[in-house]
């Protein structure tokens, strides 16, 4: 197994700690940056009829988010480096070269992000029981009205609970290392979409055969404006299959999407 970091060495572990700490911070600043200035700046008159809430941020809301944002990142890093310590130990099934197919890289990195879904969906509805909530989903929920800063937004148990997800899954699921710098790509974007407040997906999309499964802003601004509801993260068949979908998810969908005259 390749040497990639001496754990004995406590300089050369915090060193990486602090550059995958940066690393993390600065995949977060450029994905939210890059949709704010679109979505916000360059084409703000284009999307405006697709904003979805129509309640005002606070003026603080921005800095706060991204304080927590940074906390956050710290945890992803230091996940990061306990992904590095259980492939050196040979634990992971992570590969490298061309050892499976194409097909068998693409099946891997669907299998990962359903098995997300899944634990996804139902600790986030543990998150929303009363005593859970309060000490650790309520910081993102300050985010009434979401942007794509809104993204990494997490109290540090929230962000635990959510770091051990990508070493859990390579300890099960055999993922090429660039499927799962993809997935962790993959993740960023998702999250930012859905925190965007604007919906980008086109007119119908929700009643098309793969858009009706996919979450959006829409889906999960009305989680955040309402609370309840919606608790899915890339996929709505949890929603779906649970009945906790909002009802009026479709209707708003169309109203925001619908051309403008
Ligand atoms: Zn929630
Ligand atoms: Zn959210």
């Amino acid at each position: 197994m390749m040497q990639l970091l001496d754990f004995f060495d406590g300089l050369a572990v915090l060193l990486f700690v602090i550059s995958l700490w940066v690393i993390v911070f600065l995949r977060y600043v450029l994905v939210a940056g890059i949709f704010s200035l679109v979505f916000y700046v360059f084409f703000k008159k284009r999307y405006l009829h697709r904003k979805i809430s129509t309640r005002l941020r606070s003026s603080s809301q921005h800095w706060k988010e991204i304080a927590w944002s940074c906390c956050t990142s710290l945890i992803f890093a230091l996940s990061g480096l306990g992904l590095v310590w259980l492939w050196q130990k040979g634990y992971t099934k992570v590969y490298i070269g061309n050892t499976h197919s194409i097909l068998f890289t693409v099946g891997s990195l669907f299998l990962a992000v359903l098995l997300h879904e899944t634990y996804y969906y139902w600790l986030h509805r543990w998150m929303h029981r009363p005593k859970v909530y309060r000490w650790v989903h309520k910081v993102h929920h300050d985010s009434i009205v979401t942007s794509p800063w809104t993204a990494f937004s997490f109290h540090p148990l929230e962000s635990l609970l959510q770091a051990v997800v990508v070493p859990l899954l390579v300890l099960i699921i055999p993922m090429h290392l660039y499927a799962l710098v993809f997935l962790l790509i993959f993740m960023t974007v998702s999250a930012t979409i859905n925190h965007l407040d604007v919906e980008i997906y086109p007119q119908h999309f929700e009643q098309h055969w793969l858009g009706k499964w996919l979450i959006g802003a829409t889906h999960h601004s009305l989680h955040h404006a309402k609370f309840i509801e919606n608790y899915g993260l890339y996929f709505t068949f949890w929603d779906k299959w649970m009945n906790t979908e909002s009802s009026d998810f479709e209707r708003v969908f169309q109203e925001k999407t619908r051309p403008k005259d």
